[in-house]
């Protein structure tokens, strides 16, 4: 066989033998320093694994600091400027695109993968064998991973409870999983459509961040809430209750032109025809609005004028209409989807027909003095759910979304592919258990590689060990004995400090996230496998 390798090279040499000699160093050391970029990426986040892993504190040029644990988040705030590196980081994004949990277990096989690679090209396996190994490697471990993979059904909420919170787990916020757990499942069975039962559109779950309280205070909503208080300079009213709700895209202010101009007013009396005008103007678009029965009114911000003004709000607060401005444009959606009712963009176009209705729309005092509207009872309502999230300060509440999103994200995955899979290093031991064995099976240089890749699994057991503080080698060691007298389920329970079932101990997460993990990691490697130069253009 390296006989066989070895002859291109040599029928090469003959015909110009510096220049190919250069030319092979050179794509040699592209791929190492390629290779070298990329590990250091995924070193950098290898520390925050696990339950317990580290948090990483980043701070910006704009001094915004950000604490967090989360994979993707570590790298998508990270400036990398290498090319390769930046694969890593984008590898962390795909993660969190298909699976949403599992973004730094993702870019950890990838970095160990691609040290295992080093060492495979620097036995002189050329690239393209590595490459294509990896890829029947993937197969071959979706296999495993599917042979392993529980059933699970979406009547069954412990299982999803369990999963969300094992996501939770590694959170800063994990003190509060039994609370946010739960949560994430009502909130995610609540969106699911019954005509497609497998998909989920996380835009259905709005979170609504406010800060004061704890996160002990974070509550699912069924219906709308609104970070901001009723506009009301006039006495207007707070509570409304049986609301007709109109959700509009104009102002009730006076229009203004568009080009820049000003009129010179030289007598009170054409000074109070515009004044009257003005008034006119605006109490006949209440009396219209007032006609159809509405009471409370949600109104787009708008940049080019006012949405009221204190004469509008004024005559709004006569006719009882509880006003609440400045939505913002991308909420409206979401807004119409719950309410049921369409946007209106013109007072021409008010109608009856278009307004939602709700039992009751209240501006309510939360904690420290600050006030939030709600709107709850709203009558066929659509498949939404509104996450108020409280906490003491602004990096909990983000970290807390954060999670919440991770979580949301594993409830999903199990709507879309409905098998749990056991946690703890389990998952990644069991493969490379089962594909060194099959690399037994095969003959050549592929069997060499895909022994190597299978020992480079154990990067996720062993890094859960090390970020756990027990000794990594001993653990990894007995996980694998274990596994080999059938144990497939054997883990490393970290709050015990020891190799135990790690179903018992409730540790379980979607299939999903673990097949994505590994192939998107062994795309990414090959990927970078194959690169050999870099041309930069300007
Ligand atoms: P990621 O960003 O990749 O999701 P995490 O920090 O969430 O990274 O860690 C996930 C890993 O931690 C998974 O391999 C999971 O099995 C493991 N894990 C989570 N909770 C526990 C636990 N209680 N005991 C052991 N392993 C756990
Ligand atoms: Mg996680």
């Amino acid at each position: 066989m390296a006989a066989a390798v070895a002859a291109p090279a040599t029928t090469n040499a003959r015909s110009s033998k510096t220049e190919s000699y250069v030319d092979n160093k050179r794509r040699d050391d592209i791929r190492q320093a390629n290779i070298l970029a990329a590990r250091a990426v995924a070193d950098a986040v290898r520390t925050s694994l696990g339950p317990k892993g580290m948090d990483k504190m980043i701070s910006s040029a704009t001094g915004e600091v950000i604490i967090t644990n989360d994979g993707a988040t570590i790298l998508n705030k990270m400036e990398v400027l290498q090319p390769a590196a930046k694969m890593l980081v984008d590898l962390s994004r795909s993660q969190d695109a298909a699976a949403g949990d599992g973004t730094t277990t993702v870019v950890v096989l990838a970095g160990s993968l691609l040290r295992r690679s080093l060492t495979l090209l620097s036995a002189g396996i050329h690239p393209t064998v590595i490459s294509d190994s990896l890829y029947k490697l993937s197969v071959h471990a979706v296999d495993v991973l599917h042979s392993m993979a529980i059933p699970v059904e979406l009547s069954d909420r412990d299982s999803l409870v369990k999963s969300a919170a094992t996501s939770l787990n590694s959170k800063v916020v994990s003190q509060y999983s039994s609370l946010l757990a739960p949560l994430a499942v009502d909130a995610v069975l609540s969106v699911v459509d019954p005509e497609h039962p497998d998909l989920v559109d996380l835009r259905d779950i709005k979170i609504v961040k406010k800060l004061g309280g704890t996160v002990d205070d974070t509550e699912l909503i069924r219906g709308l809430v609104f970070d901001k208080k009723v506009s009301h300079a006039a006495g207007g009213p707070t509570r409304v209750e049986s609301a007709k709700i109109a959700v509009i895209q104009f102002q009730i202010s006076p229009p203004k032109t568009d080009i820049e101009q000003s009129i010179i007013v030289s007598d009170y009396t054409q000074m109070d025809r515009i004044l009257r005008e003005e008034r006119n103007y605006i109490l006949g678009m209440v009396k219209k609005i007032k006609a159809t029965g509405c009471n409370v009114l949600l109104i787009q911000k708008s940049i080019l004028r006012d949405a009221v003004t204190d004469l509008s709000l004024h005559y709004l607060a006569k006719a009882k209409i509880l006003v609440v401005k400045d939505v913002e444009r991308d909420e409206i959606e979401f807004i119409t989807k719950t309410l049921n009712c369409l946007p209106i963009a013109n007072i021409e176009h008010f109608r009856v027909e278009k307004l939602g209705h709700a039992d009751l729309v209240e501006e309510i005092l939360i904690g420290d003095g600050s006030k939030v509207v709600k709107i709850t009872g709203i009558k066929d309502m659509g498949r939404t759910t509104t996450v108020l999230v409280r906490g003491s300060n602004q990096l909990m509440i983000d970290e807390a979304e954060r999670s919440l999103h991770d979580a949301l994200c594993v409830v999903r995955c199990l709507v879309n592919k409905k098998y749990l899979i056991a946690g703890g290093g389990a998952p990644e031991i069991e493969m490379s258990r089962q594909l060194a064995a099959w690399a037994k099976e095969l003959i050549g240089m592929e069997s060499y590689c895909i022994k190597e890749f299978a020992e480079a699994l154990e990067v996720i057991p062993y890094t859960l060990a090390e970020n756990a503080g027990l000794n990594p080698i001993s653990i990894v060691t007995e996980l694998r004995n274990r596994h080999a007298q059938g144990e497939t389920n054997a883990g490393i329970n970290v709050r015990k400090g020891q190799i135990t079932n790690i179903l018992e101990e409730n540790v379980v997460q979607p299939l999903l996230v673990s097949t994505s993990a590994v192939t998107l990691a062994i795309e990414c490697v090959r990927m970078i496998l194959k690169i050999d130069d870099i041309v930069t253009v300007r």
